[in-house]
């Protein structure tokens, strides 16, 4: 099967009824068995079939990564090598992993069930652009010369920290992978990364597509298993000097502990979020209500920055809502591998099952289901994992549902009457991830958009933005940030070399 022409359902499913799955641990270039007598079956959301037998790592593993990824910087195979070169690598793995997009995506999709095509437009040319745009940038990192003491030279230059833990999620594997090794990689260190356990098996390709590209072996080092094992060993490592993690809120603070407990290490954490999309009366609101819902349903709800509340003023409810329930209507979940499909499947059971829990208690406390059901729904299989979008009205701000991460695709409508309130509601909760505003007056806009306490605000759009353009939260939501020149700094330690002038 010519995994470059796939597109049709029919072509999908072919595809992945030739795909092997290989598991194992990728340490020193090599793919190689754990060395944990350890495994669990892998199951696809999409139906509940197995997929495979998995081999997680051990902590055994994370050491031998470890060494791999210390012996490659210390050596300078990466870490001394021209910027140039890094760069150059770095683009051709965005090309490596280009090429390879479709399986990947296929890949991606069985495993924590998004759609393919979704897989295909949005995870692979994300992590396709990400390396590329950081190795474009590696030679472009200037260091500082100050010349402002007479018979002084003073150099400022950026030192890669060494070894780089990568810790990531399910939700966006690819994604989260290239925005922690794009600005690692493009900085000179090396790599431990631990993908989330569902999707350990896409995150395994990486390894042989970045010795393809021509980055060293050892450079980059894949350890999958289970967090509570492999992630905290990662955590605790004296070997590690940065970890960059993406996940939830407990396990960041976790990290932050284990790297009180251990050696000090950076940790940079980009955790969970509750965002708040504002609509303001003279708004779109056709636009806004469809746009939120989108915001609050893309991926299976699944997103760290979902606008997982609305939050409206005054007349503009009524409106808002309605194009928000059309918005539902129109994004039915499908087999991940139909080709057109709007949803997949939610990545679990357990997790379908904690979703409708939030939904049964915020109905219990009073939200009405404007949109969906609140029961599991069937795509005619009679299996897998799906849930049709739910809008629940009447949600007030202080309500479990409008204050704690749902994950799942769930929007909650918040009414407010004045401009005050929008805000006291807006920043109401732990988190700071993302935050929108809908309006046309220019001041109003800007000045709501200051107030609101986030690390990103949407202005009449939402999830919009480029390569240059930070991502990271405030408060609950942590304070590491990908994307953009400055993630780089995440991965490198400041020099200052001092040099005395003869006169
Ligand atoms: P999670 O449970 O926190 O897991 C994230 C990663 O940490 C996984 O690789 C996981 O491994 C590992 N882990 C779990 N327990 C651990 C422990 N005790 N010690 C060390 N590592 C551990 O999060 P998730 O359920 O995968 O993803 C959903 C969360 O990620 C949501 O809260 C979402 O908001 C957040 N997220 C944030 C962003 C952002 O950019 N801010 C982006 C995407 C997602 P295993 O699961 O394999 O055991
Ligand atoms: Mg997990």
């Amino acid at each position: 099967m010519q995994l470059n022409a796939v597109a049709t359902a029919s072509e999908w499913e072919l595809a992945a009824a030739e795909l092997a799955w290989r598991s194992g641990v990728f340490v020193d270039g090599k793919l190689q068995p754990s060395r944990s007598d350890e495994g669990f079956s892998v199951v696809s959301p999409r139906d509940g079939a197995a997929l495979a037998e998995v081999a997680v790592g051990s902590a055994l593993d994370v050491d031998a990564a470890v060494s791999s990824a210390r012996a490659a910087f210390d050596d300078g195979r990466w870490s001394r090598r021209a910027a140039t070169e890094r760069g150059r690598a770095l683009v051709r793995f965005g090309d490596a992993v280009e090429s390879r997009a479709r399986e990947l995506a296929l890949r991606i999709s069985l495993e924590m069930g998004k759609p393919a095509q979704d897989a295909l437009a949005v995870e692979l040319r994300a992590i396709a652009q990400t390396l590329r745009w950081y190795g474009q940038l590696a030679d472009k990192l200037g260091d500082e010369a100050h010349v402002g003491t007479p018979g002084a030279l003073a150099l400022v230059t950026r030192e890669p920290a060494g070894v780089v833990g990568a810790v990531v999620p399910w939700n966006f594997p690819l994604t989260m992978t290239g925005w922690k090794l794009g600005p690692a990689l493009a900085a000179g260190n090396s790599v431990v990364l631990k993908p989330a356990e569902q999707t350990s098996m896409s995150a395994l390709v990486l390894g042989e597509l970045a010795l393809e590209a021509g980055i060293p072996a050892g450079v980059l080092n894949i350890v999958p298993g289970r967090g509570d094992i492999v992630g905290e060993a990662i955590g605790r490592h004296p070997g590690v000097d940065v970890v960059a993690f993406t996940g939830s809120v407990g396990v960041g603070r976790r990290f932050l502990a284990y790297a009180a407990e251990s050696n000090g290490k950076r940790v940079w954490p980009e955790l969970g979020g509750k965002s708040a999309s504002v609509v303001l009366p003279d708004a779109d609101l056709d636009k806004a209500g469809r746009t939120t819902a989108w915001g609050s349903f893309y991926n299976q709800g699944q997103m760290c920055s979902a606008s997982s509340r609305m939050v409206v003023l005054g007349e503009a409810h009524d409106a808002a809502v309605a194009a928000a329930i059309a918005q539902a209507d129109d994004m039915r979940p499908a087999d991940p591998l139909s080709g057109d499909a709007a949803l997949g499947a939610v990545v679990s059971e357990a997790q379908l099952a904690k979703i409708l829990g939030f939904v049964e208690r915020a109905v219990a406390d009073g939200a009405a289901i404007a949109a969906g059901t609140g029961e599991r729904f069937d795509i005619g299989t009679g299996r897998g994992s799906y849930l049709a979008p739910i809008v629940l009205t009447g949600v007030r701000p202080d309500m479990e549902i409008a204050q704690q991460e749902v994950f799942g695709p769930v929007l909650s409508v918040i009414a407010v009457d004045s401009v005050d309130e929008a805000v006291a509601v807006a920043n109401g909760t732990p988190f700071g991830l993302g935050a929108g505003v809908w309006g046309r007056d220019l001041s109003a806009v800007h000045q709501l958009a200051r107030r609101l306490r986030a690390g990103t605000v949407w202005v009449n759009c939402w999830e919009e933005g480029d390569m240059s353009m930070p991502f990271g939260g405030v408060g609950a939501s942590g304070f590491g940030r990908d994307k953009g020149a400055r993630a780089v700094d995440k991965y490198v330690d400041v020099k200052s070399t001092w040099i005395e002038l003869d006169s």
